[in-house]
């Protein structure tokens, strides 16, 4: 999961803000996302994944508003706390401390938003090829091969994308790229709420991994080498020229700081 730090965000903020007074005036329309028209949505979600360097935060897997296959996946913007209540009649419902009129307020507030992939892990024309599994949590079946937010719905999280504490409890299996937490509840969200260790994506990450290990092995003996880390993990924060950050960039900045703390 990518840490976010909103307070660095470019907010557009005068889009919504319009978009808000136009839906204001619109007798018999509700002020929320679900109601917004023309191109806000998408200028919306362009602000999102730039601010994020273009990965989906829960997944880390880059993403954009035309994907590329092989590339990039469908960007979508995601509500932490969810647009809607859906909760299965006769259970809690997963925020009950708020209203339907608090939700549509959340539901056009930035902080609250988030880019996402599309949740799918095999492309499409592949998707023969992976018997989808199936399994049950909240009284509903799910396609094991989705990740992110398609698994997670309107499930309540603990683990919170700008919490830095919750960020900082993240940790990855050394070889195998297992994401887990020293938090339990957090531990929970990632594997079963949002599905972070599915086979695919895991093996995905423990490649990136094994590239910045064999990359420490080439320069550990570099005169400068603590200079190239602290190069290479500003550009994991921060991005490339156009704002890209490297897929996985969280797990390879936590795997670049334990390695620098070894050199002290
Ligand atoms: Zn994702």
């Amino acid at each position: 999961m990518l840490y976010v730090d909103k307070s660095k965000a470019d907010v557009p903020s005068y889009v919504i803000v319009n978009a808000k007074r136009e839906l204001k005036d619109t007798p018999g329309t509700t002020v929320c996302y679900d109601s917004l028209l023309g191109d806000t949505p998408s200028t919306i979600r362009e602000h999102l994944c730039a601010d994020q360097g273009w990965l989906c935060v829960y997944c880390m897997r880059r993403i954009s508003l035309k994907p590329e296959p092989g590339v990039s996946r469908m960007a979508h913007t995601e509500h932490y706390i969810p647009r809607h209540q859906h909760g299965d009649t006769g259970k809690a419902l997963p925020y009950p401390e708020y209203s339907q009129a608090d939700l549509d307020e959340f539901s056009l507030d930035y902080n609250n938003l988030f880019a996402t992939c599309d949740g799918k892990y095999i492309e499409d024309e592949q998707s023969e090829e992976e018997p989808e599994e199936e399994y049950t949590h909240a009284g509903r079946t799910e396609k094991a091969q989705e990740t992110c937010d398609k698994p997670r719905g309107n499930q309540r999280l603990t683990v919170d994308p700008r919490n830095p504490v919750h960020i900082a409890s993240i940790r990855y299996g050394k070889t195998n790229a297992l994401i887990d937490s020293s938090d339990s509840a957090i531990a929970s969200d990632l594997t079963k709420k949002l599905n972070l260790n599915y086979h695919w994506l895991v093996a995905e990450r423990a490649s990136t991994l094994s590239e910045l290990y064999e990359w420490f092995s080439v320069h550990a003996k570099d005169n400068n080498f603590r200079k190239e880390c602290e190069e290479r993990l500003q550009t994991l924060k921060n991005g490339d020229s156009s704002g890209k950050r490297q897929p996985f960039a969280q797990m390879l900045i936590w795997a670049l700081e334990k390695r620098m703390r070894r050199m002290n």
